[in-house]
């Protein structure tokens, strides 16, 4: 079976910001009619849509679809998830790796939902700041396991392309609850992940 994607768009919605960025392509003095441009505003609208997807999804439906009664209390490591996301301020890209632990506490999750509910939160105009504690909380509120850890390494193209142009810096982000807030487990936690750290 090849893969295939399906994607849906409001017909009205995407007529609407495919029309607004018409109206930014001719303000920045090009030529909407131009054949490499003439799809360009249709295309542009829903990409938009696709990456502030996740404003239409439930996290806590998906992690609690895939909860799973189970009795280990070690810690649970998620390295390298990659992540893609919108930075608020200027609407460019920020790109990066997320780790996550967590130690449950009667309940595990389906592995496969814990880099879909960072797709959730990272599909939204964000902050980084803001995204690693709307992991952080979810995965705390829904699956309230003993401890949970979140660590996130981006690189933001409104820092790379414009302003201070700081071609290689990476901002890192983190949060902890529970037995992470101790400095024993969250040093076992960042030592596991720390080879890939920057
Ligand atoms: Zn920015």
């Amino acid at each position: 079976m090849p893969y295939r994607v399906f994607e849906e768009y409001d017909i009205e919605v995407t007529e609407d910001i495919k029309n607004q960025y018409q109206g930014v392509i001719k303000n920045i003095g090009e030529d909407v009619t131009r054949e490499g441009l003439i799809k360009t505003p249709e295309r542009a609208a829903k990409a938009m849509q696709f990456l502030t997807s996740g404003y239409d999804k439930d996290p806590v439906e998906i992690l609690k679809g895939a909860m799973f009664a189970e009795d280990y209390n070690d810690m649970v490591i998620i390295k390298d998830i990659e992540l893609y996301s919108l930075c608020e301020h200027h609407m460019l890209p920020f790109f990066g790796k997320a780790h996550i632990a967590y130690i449950p506490n009667g309940h595990i999750v389906g592995l496969s939902k814990i880099p879909r509910i960072v797709d959730v939160f990272a599909r939204r105009l964000q902050v980084q700041e803001r995204l690693t504690h709307d992991i952080l909380e979810c995965l705390h509120n829904t699956l309230k396991p003993l401890g949970v850890a979140v660590v996130i390494e981006a690189s933001h193209m409104c820092m790379m392309m414009r302003g201070v142009q700081k071609q290689n810096s990476v901002t890192t982000t983190s949060g902890f609850r529970g037995q992470f807030e101790k400095v024993e487990t969250r040093n076992e936690f960042l030592k596991l992940i720390t080879a890939k750290l920057h």
